[in-house]
């Protein structure tokens, strides 16, 4: 058997599978059902032109020029559908004309071969099909012409060039087979040129963009000249040593494949880098710059320069009119603009509670485009039926393409960070262009995101410490500072004291007889709220020092309890007591939780006081300090913190203040400081618990001190303690 039927079985067999993977992957696009129409009816071709060679039978004959009847009219249909962008408008023209002109060739052939009126020579009967088929394959090059012609961007223009030498191209040489004439010159080359050819159709179906068939032919191209130099290698060493030496030839078969394996890969190298150099000039240098930006990041640390340098470079590729970054401020709610190149955004912000999706689908996929998006919005369109409910997914899309609207790109790439945090994003737009970027130039841009996102989180880190160091620094000034303010106050208040009279005065002989003057109360009263206010800075201020041990929280709870009672009863305030028994003790410094307890019942107190009950002789105020084990939310889990709760019948905390009540110096008394609670926290979370607060206006307020449950060794306990400690922990409720 001729090697010539053997490569058409071996091509029918491989374009019956790229058919059927087009049809496998999506059956209901249109344009994917035609070209795998069109790859089974080129099957069946090369299929039955193997059998008619097997087994020389005039059956095969007429079945073969039956199937090669019907590839011009599929090819041309096949791309009337790949070429109308719209899936959702009516089906493309049939080929009218095609299909009359096979179907008489046809009959004229079954005629012909049935009756076989008078003997013609093969040139003769090969003729009419051969021109047949060529205009019909020609004439679907004309249908990519006719859309070339009205295209009027130069870029797209050039891309859909490719397309049609691609198609010219192989349809030249893959028919040349057909003509009986041409097939000793050309044995097996048509037959990979149409499987390579379709193979990238299929290609490009896949990723539905007109613009990657640029890329794709440049593949197209690599690919062809492989195999052809392969087949080169091959062929020479075979004719070198001839058909009847066995033993020769295995050798040199070997030597055929060593000799290949080693040019494989830097000829591949060599041709894909020509063809990207001479066909893709402005794509090669798109990445060459991206590539040469990568290694330029690796050594920044500063983010208003990584923004910049990426704009500037994407402005110099001329590959964009609109570029802007944004970046995603501390709270992950907003995108905000933080440079641009070519006209400034609408919008300086993107709000990303409006706009979910948007990181969402950077999240998953990496980028966003807006063709992309028109393409998944007009297919989900065209499949949902007539009477359905609308597909939720369509409003998605319209906010996806809305916030690239606002952000003015046709496309958004992720800047990504390990784990697949979202740092910001690179927006661009071509607006000379539709689909401005190719697939494998978004994938660069995705690749030089992540680089830029990895530095901008450095950078962002490093300006955090930055920012520490600068605070501790202030914090150790502040320090300084209100120590040098105690001392003076200390002598002012001596000196005011000095010249109080003596009735207000006791321990002073010397102490004037006169009236006391009033303006000397204030100096002695205003210098004790000042030395207050410093002491408790200093305490707030100073690096935290405990002396932890084993506790019972309701001893402490108790002490507490005791010291509060006088200023209870003179406010007629009832203090209740309900401490659970048995509770687990908590590894904690005892001094500094009566200092938190302390300060828990006072402010409590002196809340109720403020808001005296309705003049009634019973106590209406009531305290209450109450300790127990948290419970859980989930049912038989060992509960871990024991806690300790102030609950109280004031006036409450309205909702403004209670954001605030662990600032520093927020405070609604006149002689308060505004440090108690912050002071409180920060002993409860160097304790490993937190503090909660839950108040009803009008109807009391609840503090809730967690402290975790000392466990098995003290050396645990602390480990527990530190894994807990952060800011969420000590976070005010409602
Ligand atoms: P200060 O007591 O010096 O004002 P704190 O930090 O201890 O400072 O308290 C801050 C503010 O929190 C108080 O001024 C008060 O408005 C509010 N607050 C604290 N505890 C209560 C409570 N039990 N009921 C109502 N308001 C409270």
């Amino acid at each position: 058997m001729s090697i010539h039927s053997l490569s058409a079985l071996l091509a029918a067999i491989v374009i019956a599978a790229i058919g059927l993977s087009v049809i496998l992957r999506d059956s209901r696009r249109r344009s994917f059902r035609a070209f795998a129409f069109l790859s089974f009816v080129v099957a069946l071709w090369e299929l039955s032109s193997f059998l008619g060679a097997a087994f020389i039978n005039r059956v095969f004959d007429l079945v073969t020029i039956y199937f090669a009847i019907a590839i011009p009219p599929a090819t041309i249909y096949f791309f009337r559908c790949f070429l109308s962008e719209d899936p959702t408008g009516p089906p493309p023209r049939r080929p009218a004309l095609a299909i009359t002109v096979g179907s008489a060739l046809g009959i004229a052939a079954t005629w012909y071969v049935v009756f076989k009126p008078i003997h013609l020579p093969v040139f003769l009967w090969d003729l009419p099909f051969g021109i047949y088929i060529y205009l019909g394959l020609y004439s679907a090059c004309l249908e990519i012409y006719r859309v070339y012609s009205v295209t009027i961007s130069r870029v797209e223009k050039q891309r859909m060039g490719y397309l049609i030498v691609g198609t010219l191209a192989t349809t030249t040489l893959a028919f040349t087979q057909f003509l009986p004439t041409v097939n000793v010159a050309l044995p097996t080359t048509g037959n990979v040129l149409t499987i390579i050819f379709l193979y990238f159709l299929s290609q490009t179906l896949f990723r539905f963009r007109l613009l990657d068939l640029q890329e794709l032919f440049g593949k197209m191209v690599v690919l062809a000249a492989l195999v052809f130099f392969l087949s080169l290698i091959y062929g020479v060493l075979v004719i070198w040593v001839g058909a009847d030496q066995q033993g020769m030839f295995f050798f040199n078969t070997l030597v055929a494949s060593f000799v290949i394996l080693i040019l494989y890969e830097p000829a591949r190298a060599f041709l894909e880098n020509g063809v990207n150099r001479r066909l893709f000039r402005e794509k090669h240098e798109l990445r060459q710059r991206l590539e040469g930006l990568r290694r330029e990041l690796a050594q920044t640390i500063d983010a208003p320069r990584v923004v910049q340098r990426l704009l500037d470079s994407l402005g110099e590729s001329r590959r964009v009119t609109h570029a802007s970054v944004w970046l995603l401020d501390r709270d992950g709610a907003r995108l905000e603009l933080a440079g641009h190149f070519g006209p400034r955004p609408s919008a300086p912000r993107v709000d990303l509670a409006a706009l979910r999706p948007l990181a969402d689908r950077l999240r998953a996929t990496g980028y966003v485009t807006l063709e992309g998006l028109q393409r998944d919005h007009a297919t989900r369109v065209s499949r949902s039926a007539h009477n359905a409910p609308p597909d939720p997914e369509l409003e998605v899309l319209d906010l996806l393409a809305q916030a690239l609207d606002t952000m003015s790109a046709s496309a958004c790439v992720a800047m990504l960070v390990e784990g697949g945090e979202l740092v910001g994003c690179l927006a661009l737009r071509d607006e000379r262009l539709r689909e401005a970027y190719a697939t494998e130039e978004l994938d660069h841009l995705r690749l030089l995101c992540t680089q830029a996102a990895l530095v901008l989180q450095n950078s962002e880190l490093y300006e955090r410490m930055k920012e520490r160091d600068r605070l501790a620094a202030i914090g150790e000034m502040a320090a300084g500072l209100a120590h040098e303010i105690r001392n003076p106050l200390g002598a002012i208040k001596g000196a005011a004291q000095l010249l109080l009279p003596s009735a207000s005065n006791p321990g002073n002989p010397d102490a004037p007889t006169e009236a006391p003057n009033e303006f000397l109360n204030v100096i002695v009263e205003e210098v004790n709220r000042l030395n207050k206010v410093v002491s408790q800075f200093l305490d707030y201020a100073r690096p935290y020092r405990g002396d932890p041990a084993s506790l019972d929280i309701n001893q402490v709870v108790r002490k507490t309890a005791q010291l509060l009672e006088g200023q209870a009863t003179e406010g007629n305030i009832t203090l209740d007591l309900q401490l659970e028994e048995g509770l687990p003790h908590v590894n904690a410094d005892g001094e500094q939780l009566r200092q938190v307890f302390l300060n828990l019942g006072l402010n409590a107190l002196q809340a109720m006081a403020s808001a005296p009950a309705n003049g009634s002789a019973t106590p209406a105020h009531r305290l209450l300090l109450q300790t127990r084990m948290r419970r859980r939310a989930r049912r038989g889990e060992p509960a871990q913190f024991v806690e300790v709760r102030f609950h109280d019948s004031g006036p409450g905390i309205p909702d403004a203040a209670r954001k605030n009540l662990f600032i520093p110096f927020f405070t609604t008394k006149d002689k308060g400081t505004g440090l108690g609670l912050p002071i409180c926290q920060r002993i409860i979370q160097h304790h490993g618990g937190s503090i909660e607060v839950k108040s009803d206006p009008g109807h009391g307020a609840t503090f809730t001190v967690l402290l975790p449950r000392e466990t098995d060794g003290e050396g645990a306990a602390t480990t527990t303690a530190k894994l807990v400690v952060g800011p969420r922990s000590a976070r005010p409720e409602s």
